[in-house]
């Protein structure tokens, strides 16, 4: 069975020579304050986790416009996830033309909704809310095509569990920022950026959208627009790059 995200154990897996722990923790936690008051707190979704699920299994290199879009069709076609699941593949593959990849999409949504009725005798994951967290990833993770990623997005953002989830953005903006070194991959960024936080899921949630907002609209991928950001004084890039050169 895979293994649900751990919190790091080792300090230098941060990819630094000797990184200082409780300072990038201070600092992450300013960064999600100042982020959070630029920007304002997102509410928690009020999807049920199998909603969440499928939301999230449709958003994957998809713009959220697009994956509401499709999201809206499955339910307005179909009615329930119970009559996606026993429809034809080639039905839903068109309910979901609009995101990226609805060839890959259909089939897999539709094994991961056989998986789980077959489980659990119906197609609801309701019952992740009673599971202690490491319980509730673990059973998700054996999924087909559900990752770290998709795990600790159904079980933050739908049942508040603490789990904290690194997408692009968040990896891009705290290699940017030093809270991780610039080796780190996304995929073991999880666990270090998580036990930089509290373990509570409102911070994490917070931590979570600050940064994925600020990566979509200040710190985007190419050329970030520093001059617009509540940072600089926090962030290694705009010390090491942009400030020498300006
Ligand atoms: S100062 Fe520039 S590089 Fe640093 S977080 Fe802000 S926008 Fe990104």
């Amino acid at each position: 069975m895979k293994q649900p995200t751990q919190r790091v154990r080792n300090p230098a897996d941060y990819g630094y020579p000797s990184p200082d722990v409780t300072a990038l923790s201070a600092k992450a936690l300013e960064v999600t304050r100042r982020l959070t008051e630029y920007y304002g707190e997102v509410p928690f979704s009020n999807k049920d986790p199998m909603s969440m699920l499928v939301d999230i299994l449709l958003s994957h290199r998809t713009r959220d416009e697009q994956t509401a879009a499709a999201y809206d069709n499955l339910l307005k076609r179909f009615g329930c996830w119970e009559a996606v699941r026993d429809a034809s593949t080639q039905e839903v593959q068109e309910a979901i033309a609009n995101v990226n990849w609805p060839e890959v999409k259909a089939p897999r949504l539709q094994a991961v909704m056989r998986r789980i009725t077959e489980e659990r005798g119906e197609l609801n994951l309701d019952f992740l809310r009673d599971l202690p967290v490491e319980e509730g990833a673990a059973w998700l993770e054996r999924l087909e095509g559900v990752g770290p990623k998709t795990t600790a997005c159904v079980l933050l953002f739908s049942v508040q569990k603490p789990l904290l989830p690194v997408d692009v953005h968040v990896h891009r903006v705290s290699g940017r920022l030093g809270l991780i070194g610039k080796k780190v991959t996304a995929d073991n960024a999880h666990a270090l950026l998580q036990a930089l936080l509290p373990n509570d899921a409102r911070t994490i949630y917070n931590f979570h959208k600050a940064l994925l907002r600020h990566g979509q609209r200040i710190c985007v991928y190419e050329h970030p627009r520093c001059s617009k950001c509540v940072l600089t004084d926090l962030c290694e890039y705009y010390k090491t790059v942009v400030k020498p050169n300006s």
